[in-house]
């Protein structure tokens, strides 16, 4: 299990998408706990996503809501994690002290084998995700278009991340669970490494891949590997 302390974002170091928020400190620690709505929770990657009103949110696991009905923090909590678990669930208004014992947990029936899927989980314990992820592969394009938003050019590299940090990008997305990922440009056939980076993708767990492409450089043999990896080439 890893355990990020100042909740980051996404647990990487990459300062764009780092965001640290503050959790909500449950003093009264013996009064039952109760969920505030219905909350609909259904797995997604490597964890489940809990749902409310607020937003959707990632946990490795439901098991102390499950608990929370009717019960204190001091008699579901064992670690520290679970307390600060708890204080998240409580900071987004999953869970007060208000009593609604209408309120409950609605899991849709799921299949055994996806279970089995994610017990593989090596995510953070609690912790929000993109839901989707945009990489620039390359700043190169075999056009130079007016309009072109990324002022891409046939010999713009300059800023463009090594092969090993595009690697290392992916496969912490896929460790955290991010469920989808699209490779961007410049134009995205233009780094040679693509279809390695697809590769990648998909053995990091990362199952919706997609891109943009202008087409131009899409040959056959190319198009029967994006039809392989991507679900969506536009
Ligand atoms: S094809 Fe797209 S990336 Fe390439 S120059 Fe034109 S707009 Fe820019």
């Amino acid at each position: 299990m890893i355990i990020f302390k100042n909740e980051q974002y996404l647990p990487c170091s990459i300062p764009e998408i780092s965001y640290t928020y503050e959790r909500k400190t449950i003093s009264d620690k013996e009064t039952p706990l109760y969920l505030r709505e219905d909350l609909f929770v259904y797995p997604k990657n490597m964890g489940f996503i809990v749902e409310n009103n607020n937003g959707q949110f990632l946990v490795d696991s439901i098991d102390l809501l499950q608990l929370i009905r009717g019960k204190s923090v001091n008699e579901i909590c064992h670690k520290e994690t679970d307390f600060e678990e708890i204080e998240q669930y409580y900071r987004y208004g999953l869970i007060g002290y208000e009593k609604n014992t209408t309120a409950k947990l609605i899991i849709p029936e799921i299949n055994q084998r996806y279970f089995n899927l994610y017990d593989i989980s090596q995510t953070t314990w609690f912790c929000h995700i993109p839901l989707k992820i945009e990489l620039d592969i390359t700043k190169k394009c075999n056009l130079q278009c007016k309009h072109c938003s990324r002022d891409a050019s046939p010999i713009t590299t300059e800023g463009e991340m090594s092969l090993q940090n595009y690697v290392d990008v992916i496969q912490q997305a896929g460790k955290i669970g991010v469920p989808e990922f699209s490779f961007m440009g410049g134009e995205p056939t233009c780094n040679p490494s693509f279809i390695e980076l697809a590769t990648v993708a998909r053995m990091s767990g990362i199952r919706t891949l997609s891109t943009s492409t202008n087409g131009w450089l899409i040959n056959e043999d190319l198009a029967k590997k994006l039809l392989f990896y991507l679900i969506q080439c536009r």
